[in-house]
């Protein structure tokens, strides 16, 4: 027969309750990405089969931190061989920004 003890257990779980944007650090409440907001990731191919670990996941509010994230990831990381923010190799990104007049380094 089987002996049978009551315990307790506490249960950990992770769960999303809201969002940061990377940008300006605004917070909205949210189990998912809100209305408006963006999220995407840079890479590169500089580390060989490391090189997974050289992805950055960022989530923005507006168009305006999408641009000025995109412009801070070239120049963090944009000298990386195969680098690439958004799906877009560095030169296009940088065009990009550049059509904005964000980026105050311009080729
Ligand atoms: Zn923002």
């Amino acid at each position: 027969m089987e002996i049978i003890n009551t315990i307790k257990k506490m249960v950990e779980r992770r769960e999303i309750t809201g969002y940061k944007c990377d940008c300006c650090s605004k917070t909205q409440t949210s189990e998912s990405l809100p209305e408006g907001w963006h999220h995407f990731n840079s890479h590169h191919q500089a580390w060989g089969e490391d090189s997974i670990d050289s992805f950055e996941h960022y989530d923005v509010c507006s168009v305006g931190c999408y641009l000025k994230t995109i412009s801070k990831s070239i120049e963090e990381n944009g000298y990386f061989f195969g680098f690439e923010v958004n799906g877009m190799k560095r030169k296009f990104a940088k065009k990009l920004v550049s059509a904005f007049n964000l980026d105050k380094n311009e080729e």
